[in-house]
């Protein structure tokens, strides 16, 4: 970092700027944003120039500056569009002892001015060392859009506000009542009723927030995706960005739950003690405990809440304790286990369904419409079959299954250390034992990996080195 950014107080201060044509306007705009005292300089004037002299906003004098012109000034800014002149003029700067900008002249300034998102009092301002304006001006039109015009006008309420929220006392409830405020009840109050109802909807909410003894908790299910962090949803990340209690299973990984708030308490429901397993009574209870003392919880699952993820049972568990929720689904691991062999889950011609199923149940090997799942051109998504590879493989070989149909296993999809083993039903016990495989994994049946012949040779190559490096 070359320069390092901090916000200049110029409030009542000189700032003087030379030049006053279209350069000079650019600058002045940004300037004109300020209470600073701009004093510009300039022989030949825009008209726009003259009106804001006209209209008192800065001070135009109609030459050249001089020696003398810029005391006392914090900033000054060389806009001349003319290296000779704008050197003359940096040097009078320098001489007055204020911090100096050439525009477009990065190496000769001392400061350079950043994109600016401008919702005062909440100013965002981007700077990239003069290495990509157009970078700049792409991140400034992407926050322009994300920050809602009002977000200004609701800051400078809410700071006049501070003092009396504090009235709230505990960090949480004082959380959640600016939470409420800024994304939300503050913006809609705007709408409906300019200013005055946004400061009436802060009394209502410190009145709400110092009544009620605990806040209603609620709980928000949320899919953390396959393992790849960057798979997560916006709501997902927003949702452990504000969440007081993570509890998570054993199969999401650290790089995910690391985007919990970092005051949140993070439980691991995925075992207890020594290797003990949580009962699901143990989890409903804990998640309805917090939620009654007010917290928000995040019941993170990996890929998606609603795909083996015993979802229901906790709705329902909630439901009868009288606690709200919502859920935020997720990418399933079937999803991120065809996009790594560039396969899609269903193809005309050659299979039009997919059976979401599992390898295993609460009883044990999961029983299914082997039959069915045997006939040519059925495919499905085999959650949790590994250890029933060999049992999968005898009941639908016995329910005349081809021997050849393929299997796809990818093991630890989406993650850096994602394997793929292209087998047939044949094959897979063998070809399992060969991978050793210990991850999550996704068996794809009824699914080759693309280019599928050939591939199956080079993933194996792919493998073997993998494992030799
Ligand atoms: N709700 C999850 C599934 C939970 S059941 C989802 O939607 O993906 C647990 C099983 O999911 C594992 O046994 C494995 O079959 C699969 N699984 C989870 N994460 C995986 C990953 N990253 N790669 C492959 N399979 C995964």
């Amino acid at each position: 970092m070359r320069h390092f950014p901090v916000f200049v107080n110029v409030d009542g201060r000189r700032v003087v700027v030379s030049g006053a044509g279209e350069t000079a306007i650019a600058k002045l705009r940004l300037l004109l944003k300020t209470r600073a005292r701009i004093s510009v300089f300039g022989a030949d004037p825009e008209p726009l120039v003259r009106q804001w002299a006209e209209e008192g906003r800065i001070t135009l004098t109609e030459r050249p500056v001089e020696t003398g012109d810029a005391l006392c000034a914090r900033l000054f800014y060389a806009a001349n569009d003319d290296a000779a002149e704008d050197a003359r003029a940096a040097a009078i700067g320098h001489a007055a002892g204020a911090l100096v900008n050439i525009v477009d002249n990065l190496d000769n300034s001392q400061f350079i001015t950043p994109a600016i998102v401008d919702r005062d009092p909440v100013t965002v301002a981007i700077g990239t060392e003069g290495a990509a304006p157009v970078l700049a001006r792409k991140i400034k039109a992407d926050l322009e859009e994300r920050l809602p015009a009002s977000l200004g006008v609701l800051a400078r309420i809410g700071q006049a506000f501070r003092v009396r929220a504090d009235m709230l006392g505990d960090a949480k409830k004082r959380r959640a009542f600016w939470t409420k405020f800024y994304f939300g009840a503050g913006d809609r109050a705007l709408k409906a009723g300019g200013e005055d109802a946004v400061r009436k909807t802060l009394e209502t909410l410190l009145t709400d927030g110092i009544e009620t003894r605990h806040g209603p908790g609620f709980v928000t299910f949320v899919g953390a995706g396959p393992g790849d962090p960057e798979l997560l949803t916006l709501k997902a990340r927003n949702a452990l960005h504000e969440a007081d209690v993570v509890l998570h299973d054993k199969l999401v990984p650290q790089p995910v739950i690391e985007l919990a708030r970092r005051e949140a308490i993070v439980v691991e429901t995925g075992k207890k003690g020594f290797g003990d397993a949580w009962k699901q009574d143990d989890i409903n209870a804990l998640m309805i405990d917090h939620a009654n003392k007010g917290a928000h919880v995040v019941r993170l699952k990996s890929g998606d809440p609603a795909v083996f993820g015993r979802l229901e049972e906790e709705l329902d568990a909630l439901d009868r304790a009288g606690v709200g929720f919502q859920i935020v689904p997720g990418i399933t691991s079937a999803s991120a286990a065809a996009a790594s062999i560039g396969r899609s889950l269903t193809r005309r011609g050659r299979n039009a369904s997919l059976r979401i199923i599992t390898g295993h149940d609460a009883e044990g090997f999961a029983d299914h419409d082997w039959r069915a799942l045997a006939r040519p051109g059925e495919a499905a998504a085999i959650y949790m079959g590994i250890k029933a590879a060999s049992f999968l493989r005898g009941r639908l070989l016995m329910h005349g299954a081809d021997a050849e149909t393929p299997v796809t296993v990818v093991e630890n999809a989406s993650r850096t250390d994602q394997r793929v083993v292209a087998a047939t039903l044949g094959t897979l016990p063998e070809r399992l034992r060969q991978a050793g495989i210990t991850g999550p994994a996704i068996l794809l049946y009824g699914i080759a990996p693309r280019g599928a012949a050939a591939a199956v040779a080079d993933i194996a190559d792919m493998h073997h080195e993998a494992e030799s490096v």
